[in-house]
């Protein structure tokens, strides 16, 4: 299948043989999960296809490319993807899916984008076709198909414009001084790593070191026409705004006759200078400085792996947030928010005080505790201690303000105010020149210039669907290693970006991409919004007033229970005063207070407990949970009477047992039977002037609700100013009351 995207015909660029356009794609129940806080989106793993992820972050993540390049191509030149049906239509179909996912991917609010499209236009339809490419072979694939498609457009040298490169091989004739040159072309360069320290001697190998024609091995000159002596050198000749690096770290083992993965450390910086590795070195050195700004990262063995890559946000078009600097932050803020209160309050501006005033860096945790007492004249026992532990204890929980000696034992201030980026001095860390050679090392001696902290140097690793800030320092983790750098990309840095493009997604994308994004951010809106309050509704049971009469202990309805309910389905993030304006809407004819209630249904009946308050507060964080009854009233009387709420006047139910009048023949005892519902408040002493007449005694049943069981117990005189709950008479219980004359 690569083999089609090398061959110079112009079959896919229309739709004839491969991309079918858009497709309608069945509805998903669930949409996409949106963004995360970096506000970046990564790209899906369609099986194997991290490398390809990693490679079009990349293409994505040079505004150059992305922009300038291919987002300038517009319809009439690439026609377009609803134009793909049409017979004879010249649709180019790969600039114009890439356009689109690039629109994706900077615009829509999704946490990870889809390459099919993209896939399906280079004709890869099938699994197979997709697994695993070396991405190195991806690179040339992806920008040989490119230009192909792009054939009699404007984007017709788009790849050469920005990639490519050359590289002149000269060999002089020791005595004719004749050069013999030959020119290559490159889009990326291919460095050893094998027996290499880094990048800089990989260069000065190829681009410094010369190879002499002496002794057995001469140089046939066309001049001389004769064997000469002769030297051999490689120079860059031409340097493209954008350096492509690709490290051999996959080799043949001749011995053990296998392929191996390279994994020994090899460096290579964030800034470097070409300088020394060009033929002209007569510009400014300016010229010759280039910065990198994506790492693509291969992590396992030859066979297979994963590929992820370390991109430098050039446009600031992410949120970049460490969680330990937002931690320093909020510390920080903290800090300055207690600074105001009274001077001693603080103990962390207090001891704070105490370090800055300090001539030495470190002192004693002892000694702290002593200049606290000294100079300000407190004791951190007698006044922090209560409220904030041990001092030692205090120093140790705020760690980004104070640095303690690994034995606990002295105490430092940290720099609050640290810079977030320190400028890796790598670029200078370039090797000596062999002694053999005496080319003069071209290199700029004094620091690089240091860029403004927040200006574009934030990195962000993108793996597949995940993207997460990093450090600039987390690249050196991937200088060795089964996981480790496989293709570098370096910009010139002499490269600006206007102004107008920092921290803006929508730069120079087409306005009907612009259009075409905006419409489905706001149909994923809607699909969220739709799907979220399903995920989020609650069915409040409205139980109301009007409806109800209260009798016998508790609240029944005067009609049908189901006349009584009305349901309300709501957002539980909703307020509470949400809710009373949903009800308020369904009872237009309410007049007065309105208070609801939380009701549950007892054997008794319906019983209200505590009256729902905070208008503010969500349902969810008043405890509202889906089923709930909410009784609606006025938060006094119900059809005059007026009604005791909360769990210490619960209705419980009681089955009152009495010895049937006719006892026939005294074989066993029988009982009639009736209900009681009283408030569990009710003391034993109230139950039993209810129940029992004059002379009467009141006994419970030991062995629980069972009627036939006769365990029967005589409440004692002091029980009675027990209450019915507290002696543990609850629904269904029996007591048996007994006449004077039944004793
Ligand atoms: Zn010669």
């Amino acid at each position: 299948m690569f083999g089609d995207l090398f061959e110079e015909d112009f079959s896919f660029i229309s739709n004839n043989h491969y991309g079918k356009g858009k497709k309608s794609k069945p509805r998903e129940s669930e949409p996409p999960a949106p963004r995360d806080f970096t506000n970046l989106s990564g790209i899906k793993n369609q099986g194997g296809t991290c490398y390809l992820n990693s490679l079009l972050q990349t293409l994505l993540f040079t505004p150059e490319f992305r922009g300038e390049a291919l987002f300038s191509l517009g319809p009439e030149e690439l026609g377009t993807l609803d134009d793909s049906r049409k017979p004879d239509a010249k649709v180019r179909i790969i600039p114009l899916q890439l356009q689109r996912l690039f629109a994706q991917l900077l615009l829509l609010d999704q946490q990870a984008a889809s390459t099919s499209d993209l896939t399906e236009s280079f004709g890869w339809s099938s699994h197979e076709e997709m697994r695993q490419h070396d991405v190195q072979e991806l690179n040339r694939i992806l920008f040989s198909a490119l230009e192909t498609s792009l054939v009699g457009t404007s984007g017709h040298d788009l790849i050469n414009r920005l990639y490519h490169g050359t590289v002149v091989n000269q060999i002089v004739c020791k005595e004719c001084k004749n050069v013999s040159e030959r020119q290559e072309d490159f889009l990326d360069l291919t460095v050893a790593v094998k027996g290499v320290a880094g990048l800089e001697e990989a260069l000065w190998n190829m681009y410094v070191e010369e190879e002499y024609f002496e002794n057995d091995n001469l140089y046939r000159c066309g001049a001389c026409d004769k064997l000469v002596e002769a030297s051999k050198s490689a120079k860059l000749r031409k340097l493209p705004p954008f350096l492509t690096i690709s490290l051999l770290r996959f080799n043949f083992d001749f011995e053990k006759c296998e392929r191996y993965k390279e994994t020994s450390c090899y460096t290579f910086p964030i800034q470097i200078n070409l300088k020394p590795f060009c033929e002209q070195t007569e510009m400014d050195d300016s010229e010759y400085m280039y910065e990198l700004f994506s790492v693509i990262i291969h992590k396992g063995g030859c066979y297979g792996g994963h590929y992820h890559v370390y991109i430098r946000d050039v446009d600031e078009l992410g949120n970049w947030q460490l969680q330990e600097e937002e931690d320093s932050l909020i510390e920080e803020k903290a800090f300055r928010d207690t600074e105001n209160t009274k001077e001693t309050e603080n103990p962390l501006a207090v001891l704070k005080g105490i370090l800055s005033e300090e001539e030495v860096k470190q002192i004693p945790v002892d000694q702290l505790g002593q200049k606290l007492l000294e100079k300000k004249g407190v004791s951190w026992n007698k006044k922090y201690r209560k409220q904030y532990g041990a001092l030692r204890k205090y120093l140790q929980n705020h760690p980004q303000i104070f640095q303690l000696s690994p034995d606990g034992n002295k105490v430092s201030l940290k720099e609050t105010h640290k810079l977030l980026f320190k400028l890796d001095s790598h670029g200078q860390n370039l090797l000596t020149p062999s002694q053999k050679n005496d080319v003069q090392w071209n290199c700029e001696k004094k620091p690089p210039r240091p860029r403004a902290a927040s200006a574009g140097c934030h990195w962000f690793d993108l793996n597949d669907s995940k993207v997460q800030p990093i450090k600039e320092k987390d690249i050196e983790k991937q200088f060795q290693g089964k996981e480790s750098a496989y293709m570098l990309f370096y910009r010139k840095a002499q490269l600006k970006r206007p102004p107008e493009a920092r921290g803006n997604p929508r730069y120079q994308i087409p306005e009907h991409l612009l259009n075409e994004m905006n419409a489905a951010n706001t149909e994923l809106q809607k699909k969220r919004a739709e799907c979220d309050s399903a995920n989020n509704g609650i069915d409040l049971h409205l139980h109301l007033s009007s409806c109800y009469k209260f009798h016998n202990g508790a609240l029944h309805p005067s009609l049908s229970w189901k006349e009584s309910v009305v349901d309300l389905t709501i957002d539980r993030r909703k307020t509470l005063g949400d809710l009373r304006q949903a009800v308020f809407q369904m009872l237009e004819s309410w007049e007065g207070d309105m208070v609801l209630s939380m009701a549950k249904p007892l054997p008794a009946g319906l019983h209200l407990y505590q009256v729902l308050d905070g208008d503010e507060l969500t349902l969810d964080g008043i405890g509202l949970a889906d089923g709930a009854d909410i009784f609606v009233w006025n938060g006094k009387e119900v059809g005059g009477t007026k009604v005791l709420t909360g769990p210490e006047h619960e209705p419980v139910v009681l089955s009152v047992l009495r010895l049937a009048e006719h006892n026939e023949g005294g074989k066993g005892q029988h009982f009639s039977e009736a209900q009681h519902v009283c408030s569990c408040s009710t003391s034993l002493g109230q139950l039993h002037s209810a129940l029992a007449p004059a002379g009467g005694i009141i006994l419970k049943n030991g062995s629980g609700a069972d009627p036939e069981a006769k365990n029967w117990e005589v409440f004692r005189e002091e029980d009675m100013k027990e209450t019915v709950r507290s002696v543990g008479l609850r629904d269904g219980c029996s007591v048996l009351i007994l006449d004077s004359h039944d004793q």
